[in-house]
């Protein structure tokens, strides 16, 4: 740079810095340094004042376009309600959903039941290549989860085997077990049935012609579930596949708490049992609420029988279900809801019990020094006595089963002696 040029530059800065700061004394002589020039106040980024307002007016253009594109959106999602259309498609919607507060067609509704089914197979840890007794009493839930399964075997392989279990109520589920065993056989799944009159001795109808007024659920859900395992058991499965939709697992839920049995709800959510007596469950319709059930059901001509059974209205289960539609009335969505709640609940009182068998500071663990009442299956596991009749594991030296057994007037040593074999293969 020339020595002129240079000159010319510091004069600059000089005026410059003039122009930014004067120099003052105050009345007692000292020094002041005030700012003398506007320029010199903005920051040194800051952008001249056109700018400022060309970019706040395009600013406004885009927001305002934004409004425009969220309204016209919503304009047409309203348009497509009011429409019945699908929330995803144009197409005619079959359903609406209250509780997420959309509509669906025939593809999307099926996309969403078989999405949340195979999503709780997973979770509740299902692997290709195993064995799966499916539990089908001929009604929708278990008929529309045999075709979810049949079309599941398209992406996963399994070695499906359907059993039904003939409690032996006349009229009701003779019809149902037929359209189980038919519907099988439509699939080409191999399929067993298992009668109380065989396996126990008495049919349902019999155990309760002379009790009168009492709730027969009692009996069918203990013989039911022993003969589900001892079955599954005999015919190599590694699970047992249970059609329980998200209103059976609210109901069992409140149930259980009516009945003060929290270990019960544990064991919901806890279908991996370390016990080789049992075989472990799956419930892969559980976050599928009733009515979608039906529905998933007539739209896919899934051939169920829809009559109740004659002995529903006197179990506790009937009246929790009333009041729990009424509150899923009242509050669209209350049973995922409750579901979701409990499920954490478990999922802490796990964390907290196996805190505490790392030997972690039981104090903090239930958070005010009271021991507190979560358990596990494990722990019940580890508690539990066998059963000196038929070997399973109880709570008492005789388990619920064989007591049953003997109250009805029946032997459990004969059971015992028929509960391995396999049985005769009926489509
Ligand atoms: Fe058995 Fe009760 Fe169900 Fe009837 S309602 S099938 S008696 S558990
Ligand atoms: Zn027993």
């Amino acid at each position: 740079m020339s020595s002129r040029k240079a000159h010319k530059t510091d004069e600059a800065e000089k005026t410059s810095r003039a122009d930014a700061t004067k120099q003052t004394r105050d009345i007692k002589g000292v020094k002041r340094v005030e700012r003398t020039s506007n320029r010199s106040s903005l920051p040194a980024n800051a952008l001249p004042l056109e700018l400022h307002l060309a970019q706040a007016a395009y600013m406004r253009v885009i927001n305002e376009r934004a409004r425009k594109k969220k309204s016209q959106q919503n304009s047409n999602q309203t348009n497509q309600k009011q429409r019945g259309i699908c929330y995803y498609c144009n197409e005619k919607a079959v359903v609406y959903l209250r509780y997420a507060d959309r509509h669906l067609c025939k593809r999307h509704f099926n996309r969403l039941v078989e999405k949340r089914f195979s999503r709780a197979l997973r979770e509740q840890g299902l692997k290709a290549k195993q064995t799966v007794v499916l539990a089908v009493s001929g009604g929708k839930d278990s008929l529309a989860m045999m075709l979810m399964f049949k079309k599941l075997l398209a992406k996963i392989p399994l070695n499906l085997i359907a059993v039904s279990v003939d409690e032996g109520i006349a009229g009701y589920r003779d019809e149902s077990v037929a359209r189980a065993r038919a519907f099988a056989k439509e699939l080409a799944i191999p399929h067993y049935t298992y009668s109380f009159k065989d396996l126990v001795g008495k049919s349902l109808d019999e155990i309760m012609a002379n009790r009168e007024g009492e709730a027969a659920c009692g009996y069918c859900g203990v013989f039911r579930r022993q003969i589900l395992n001892d079955k599954a058991k005999a015919l190599g499965a590694d699970w047992v596949v249970i059609g329980h939709n998200l209103d059976d697992a609210v109901e069992t839920i409140f149930m259980n708490l009516l009945r003060n049995e929290p270990s019960r709800i544990v064991r919901f959510f806890e279908p991996l049992v370390q016990d080789e007596r049992f075989v472990p469950r799956l419930r892969p319709n559980m976050w599928i609420p009733e009515k979608e059930m039906a529905l998933y059901a007539l739209l896919n001509d899934v051939p169920f029988e829809n009559a109740e059974c004659p002995y529903a209205k006197y179990s506790i289960r009937y009246y929790v279900r009333a009041m729990i539609n009424r509150l899923e009335d009242r509050y669209p969505g209350a049973k995922f809801r409750i579901m979701r709640s409990m499920l954490s609940m478990v999922e802490r009182m796990k964390r907290r019990k196996a805190g505490e068998r790392s030997g972690g500071d039981k104090n903090r663990a239930t958070g005010n020094g009271n021991p507190t009442n979560a358990t596990t299956l494990e722990d019940e596991l580890a508690r539990l006595k066998t059963c000196k009749i038929c070997g399973m594991p109880s709570n008492s030296d005789v388990c619920m089963f064989c007591k049953l057994l003997e109250e009805i007037g029946e032997d459990p040593y004969g059971y015992v002696k028929r509960r391995g074999l396999k049985g005769r293969r009926d489509a």
